[in-house]
Order: structure tokens, then C-alpha cells, then sequence
């Protein structure tokens, strides 16, 4: 039976002043089908992760989640219909511990409201311990829970990369999109990655991933698109595309050759 189309992008153009980010891409993610988006630096991923995620506004084209079209709304809006992402540079609360950085993607309805925190009612104090416990789970996936008290900003980088990706994924989202998640991790950090990676995709989770380490998207993505200068050049799986020459002229002429 063919899969779910759960992300549609149709004809999707942005420009910043005379420069044409993203020009007319179309593509479709199937629900839970790991796709990867690729292509040079400066290619136009992170600019259609913004367009997604509703950091950005297109010029042209259409973008629908799950039948509805999200274009244009803002994003929290999004994020609430499900879509979570990381930030190619990080982007996470780093005055707050780490626990507190996942406390504050679970869901509301785990958390104490407004009257339970004021008032200390005692259901403020059972939420809270909910809520603590969830996220504690969340942060073992990668390992980190029993760093949970540190503050973000003492983890080491590759430590607050995963942190940034369990805050997304507290949030519950159907589709997860991941800028470079891999970039800065070591060769063990990155295997780590991986296994969650398929693990969450197994549970449900789509996953929508700009990664520049080749050997990692080719392991990992069962769909691969490749942009170059914010056009859409090849789709398909890892084996045709790296077979395809438009695409291995594309990287034999950029920093970030496919090696
Ligand atoms: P990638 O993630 O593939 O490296 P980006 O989407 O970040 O590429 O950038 C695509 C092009 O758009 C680049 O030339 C970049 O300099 C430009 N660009 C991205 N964001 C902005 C912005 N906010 N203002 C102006 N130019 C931008
Ligand atoms: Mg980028």
C-alpha cells in the first residue's frame, strides 16, 4: 500500500532582496519514510525548514501537514499541529537546567497550570512529578538524564545538540525536522543519533533531516532530495541518487564533496 503523504511542498519560492533562496521546489514526505534533504552550502535547506516551520513567509507556492495547508501561520501555530525542529545553531535555554529545557516542551496538559502553580494545589505537585518523570524519559533516550540538574549552558556542544532534539521530541510531534543534528558529534555521539533516529521513526515520528555528513544520510534516509543554488535537482532513494551525475557534479564542485 503506498504511505501517508504527511508534508507537501508545492512549488515553493523565497527570495531575500534579488537573491532566489528556494525557486518553484515541490517535493512530498511520506509519513514515516526518513528523508533527507541535501545539497551544497548556501542551497536553500535551512530557508525551507523556516518555510515549514513558519519562521519564514513564502513568496510562492503552498505547504500542507497532514491535508492542511500551514503556509503563512505562525510558528507556534505549526508546532502545535505537530511539526517540532532543531536549529542548525543550537537553540536552546541555557540559564535553565536541562531538565527545565524539556519541562517546557511537555505538553500543557502534563504541566501545572496557572491557579495549581499560584495556589500549591495539591494536584499542582502531582503534575509536576509527572511531568518531571516524562521528561526524565525523554532525556534517557540520549543519555542525558543524569545530567538533568546541569545547567544547558555547561553541556558540551554535542551534548546540547541532543538536548535541543529531546526538547523537540518531548513535544510529541508527527514530524520532526532535524538541520545538521549530526554536525559536531563524534564518531560515537553520531551513532547514538542514528539509533534514536530510527527508533522514533519506528514509533511514529516522520523524520525531515538537512544533514551534510554523507555517509550518515545515506545509512540513515530512505528518500533523499538534493537542492542546489535553491532549485530542486534530484529525488530518490540514496542508491539512485548517488549514482545520479547531475548530482555527483553538483558535490565534486562544492567544499562538501560527498566522500
Ligand atoms: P543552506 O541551509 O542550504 O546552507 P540557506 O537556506 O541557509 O542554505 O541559504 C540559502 C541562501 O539564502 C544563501 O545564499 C543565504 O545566504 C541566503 N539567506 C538565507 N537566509 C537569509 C536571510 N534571512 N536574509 C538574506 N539572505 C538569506
Ligand atoms: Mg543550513
Amino acid at each position: 500500500m503506498p504511505k501517508k503523504v504527511l508534508l507537501k511542498v508545492e512549488n515553493l519560492t523565497k527570495t531575500f532582496g534579488g537573491l532566489k533562496a528556494v525557486s518553484n521546489v515541490s517535493f512530498e514526505v511520506h509519513q514515516g519514510v526518513i528523508t533527507a534533504l541535501i545539497g551544497p552550502n548556501g542551497s536553500g535547506k535551512t530557508t525551507i525548514f523556516n518555510l515549514i516551520s513558519g519562521h519564514l513567509s513564502p513568496d510562492k507556492g503552498q505547504i500542507y501537514f497532514a491535508g492542511q495547508r500551514i503556509d503563512g501561520l505562525p510558528p507556534h501555530q505549526i508546532a502545535r499541529l505537530g511539526i517540532a525542529r532543531t536549529f542548525q545553531n543550537i537553540e536552546i535555554f541555557g540559564h535553565l537546567s536541562v531538565l527545565e529545557n524539556v519541562l517546557l516542551a511537555i505538553s500543557p496538559r502534563l504541566r501545572p497550570n496557572l491557579w495549581e502553580t499560584a495556589l500549591r494545589l495539591p494536584s499542582f505537585f502531582s503534575k509536576e512529578k509527572k511531568a518531571c518523570k516524562e521528561a526524565l524519559r525523554y532525556l534517557k533516550l540520549l543519555e542525558l538524564d543524569h545530567l538533568a540538574h546541569a545547567s544547558a549552558a555547561s553541556l558540551p556542544f554535542g551534548l546540547q545538540r541532543y538536548l535541543e532534539i529531546i526538547r523537540a521530541l518531548a513535544t510529541q510531534p508527527r514530524l520532526l525536522l532535524l538541520d545538521e543534528a549530526a554536525s559536531g558529534l563524534d564518531g560515537s555521539e553520531k551513532a547514538l543519533l542514528v539509533q534514536l533516529i530510527r527508533q522514533i521513526c519506528a514509533q511514529g515520528v516522520t523524520v525531515l533531516m538537512v544533514e551534510h555528513d554523507m555517509n550518515l544520510t545515506m545509512d540513515l534516509a530512505q528518500e533523499i532530495i538534493v537542492l542546489d543554488q535553491g532549485k530542486k535537482i534530484a529525488q530518490g532513494a540514496p542508491r539512485k541518487i548517488q549514482r545520479d551525475p547531475k548530482v555527483i557534479a553538483v558535490y565534486l564542485g562544492s567544499d562538501h564533496a560527498a566522500d
